[in-house]
């Protein structure tokens, strides 16, 4: 291989805008070509997997949301969790959780339900129990 060519592949160049990294300046693994261009490359990322984050998890409260909307509207207050995890809902993921004596509850929105080891049960919207 040309020498010279070896050489160019060489030259640094900052991750955010491309420009060549002056080398007579800062370490010699330096990935910027400055504090600017460094932090606007972190910012850019952290927004991108905050936003993939957020959406995944809105995702599944939503999914979560709409079989306990479902089973409601069919008058089902408590469900065993093989079932429940056929219907691709995941406990993991809810509005709230608090551990009431010994009920694990939790919530989905308005949806409130207790986990037990096997089911989940007093499944209820409480804003449909709410006095008129
Ligand atoms: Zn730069």
């Amino acid at each position: 291989m040309c020498p010279k060519y070896k050489l160019e592949e060489k030259v640094p160049r900052c991750m955010y805008c491309g420009a060549v990294i002056g080398l007579a300046t800062g370490r010699p693994d330096r990935k910027f070509c400055s504090p600017e261009c460094k932090n606007a490359f972190h910012n850019a990322n952290r927004k991108i997997t905050t936003s993939h984050y957020h959406d995944r998890i809105y995702r599944m409260l939503e999914n979560n949301y709409s079989i306990l909307k479902h089973l409601l509207a069919m008058g089902v207050t408590s469900i065993d969790r093989r079932t429940l995890r056929e219907l691709h809902f995941n406990h993991e993921y809810s509005t709230s959780y608090s551990k009431l004596g010994h009920r694990h509850h939790y919530t989905c929105f308005e949806i409130h339900y207790d986990i037990t080891p096997t089911r989940a049960i007093n499944i209820e919207n409480i804003l449909d129990s709410q006095p008129e």
